[in-house]
């Protein structure tokens, strides 16, 4: 089976590829010819997963893609519950710019919950999974993936990115930059929600 996954992020590409059974071929968006920044203009992290398949498939209906298909996108946040979900939808843009500049994300998120006693948050990710069988005959559906913890007040750890050396797991005494890149995508929010999607392929 393949599917066609809405990124070209390659860090994406093989976390998403290693979770899946190796009879699922995953495909970037420039395996298929798509090689476009797709702009996630949407308010949750739930728009913008959906903007990103909706595009994918809208791209592949324009060239013909021969049905049937498979198109899965992620977007993930992390929520503080005392930042009313900061950094949510903005988690690689927290601090500004064209974003991705997880250092400078991470310190905004230690300075606003400095002397802040409740450090819960939560990492969700989103996958919309659009099967297109035949024109007119497509099918949306929706998997999360979530992991709660808390916000450490210092980095600890140098494996993973964005937020993984401020961020423990619930059940956990290290922080996900501390847990070993092999342990963190078997209990991340990505691979719950990836398992999720897997589990549905499976039963078909
Ligand atoms: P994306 O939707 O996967 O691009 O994630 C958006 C932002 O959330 C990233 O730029 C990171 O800052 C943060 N993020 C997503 N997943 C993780 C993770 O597993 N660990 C730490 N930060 C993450």
């Amino acid at each position: 089976m393949k599917i066609i996954l809405a990124t070209n992020n390659e860090h994406k590409l093989s976390e998403i590829r290693s979770i899946f059974d190796k009879d699922i071929e995953v495909l970037s968006m420039k395996d298929v010819g798509i090689d476009t920044d797709i702009e996630e203009n949407g308010e949750t992290i739930f728009e913008n997963s959906r903007i990103k398949a909706v595009y994918v498939t809208t791209e592949l209906k324009k060239k013909n893609f021969p049905f049937p298909y498979t198109v899965i996108s992620d977007d993930t946040g992390l929520m503080v519950e005392a930042l009313n979900g900061e950094p949510g939808v903005y988690s690689a843009r927290y601090a500004g710019g064209e974003g991705h500049d997880s250092e400078a994300n991470m310190q905004l998120l230690l300075k606003k919950l400095n002397g802040c006693e409740n450090r819960k948050a939560h990492f969700s990710t989103i996958i919309t999974l659009i099967e297109e069988k035949a024109s007119f005959l497509s099918h949306m559906m929706f998997f999360e993936g979530r992991v709660d913890g808390t916000i450490l007040k210092e980095k600890h750890g140098t494996e993973g990115f964005g937020y993984d050396p401020i961020f423990q797991p619930d059940g956990y005494d290290c922080s996900f930059a501390e847990l070993g890149i092999d342990l963190k995508n078997k209990i991340s929010h990505r691979a719950i929600a990836i398992g999720k999607v897997a589990e549905y392929l499976a039963k078909k």
